[in-house]
């Protein structure tokens, strides 16, 4: 894998030079020879690499997607273990995985899915003293946990690193994504959005799965080098009413995280 330098910018090589075989490019051929896509925009996607934070029902369908579509490298951090009850939306995840760490789980089963893509898994909580190494050398951020506290543990690194952060929320009949770009457009802490602390809301199996996979598109868009469609825009899909609307949320200049 090419790792480039700054650290977090988008490659854009004037000299495209191939890091993709023969197998990838008829892997990928669908992607390819898409219009305003091509061999560039795929070869800046194997160059990339990025950190979930997350391996539940959001992670399921995210790195699912981005590993289907060629990314580089996936890092993987969640602390939790396969339940019972995860199995209606965590669709990584078999009866043979219960009791089992999460991110191994998902790192084997997203291995089988595309061997061209480099997985890793830590089983750990993401704190103040490992989010920094954790997110070395990404390019892209992803808040796949549904939990409050990471989102606030990435924002800095985004910050710091001018990367950008592509949150995402479920809970209910409600899916919520939106990008943060310091640098670029508002952060996480410039914004006030109101998603409920609890890390274990009642949903429907496929709202993580809509709006897992709309992350992961972001995402492409971003590393493929179309740019982020959600900069300034949270995007809310209601699921009672198969309604999707947005709200625009702009950088504070006062915000104590991105105006330092
Ligand atoms: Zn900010």
């Amino acid at each position: 894998m090419v790792q480039y330098s700054p650290v977090g910018s988008i490659p854009r090589r004037r000299t495209v030079i191939s890091y993709l075989s023969p197998a990838e490019v008829t892997r990928y051929s669908r992607q390819i020879t898409l219009d305003g896509w091509g061999r560039e925009a795929q070869e800046r996607l194997k160059s990339s690499q990025v950190l979930i934070a997350g391996a539940g029902g959001l992670a399921s369908a995210t790195a699912l997607y981005l590993m289907a579509g060629g990314l580089g490298a996936i890092r993987l951090v969640d602390d939790s273990r396969v339940s019972l009850a995860d199995l209606n939306h965590q669709v990584l995840f078999r009866e043979r995985d219960l009791g089992k760490a999460k991110a191994t789980m998902a790192e084997r089963r997203l291995k089988e899915i595309n061997p061209f893509v480099m997985v890793e898994s830590h089983v750990k909580l993401l704190s103040e003293h490992n989010v920094f190494r954790l997110a070395a050398n990404c390019n892209v951020l992803i808040d796949a946990s549904n939990n409050a506290g990471a989102g606030a543990l990435l924002n800095p690194v985004a910050a710091r690193q001018q990367i950008p952060l592509v949150h995402a929320w479920v809970g209910e009949m409600t899916g919520l994504l939106t990008t943060f770009w310091p640098g670029r457009g508002p952060c996480l802490a410039c914004a006030v959005l109101e998603t409920p602390s609890n890390r274990h809301p009642a949903l429907l199996g496929p709202l993580p799965g809509i709006t897992g996979a709309l992350q992961a598109l972001e995402v492409l868009r971003i590393l493929g080098g179309l740019g982020p469609a959600l900069l300034g825009r949270v995007l809310i899909f209601n699921g009672d009413q198969f309604r999707f609307t947005e709200k625009t949320i702009r950088s504070n200049p006062q915000c104590p995280v991105c105006s330092v």
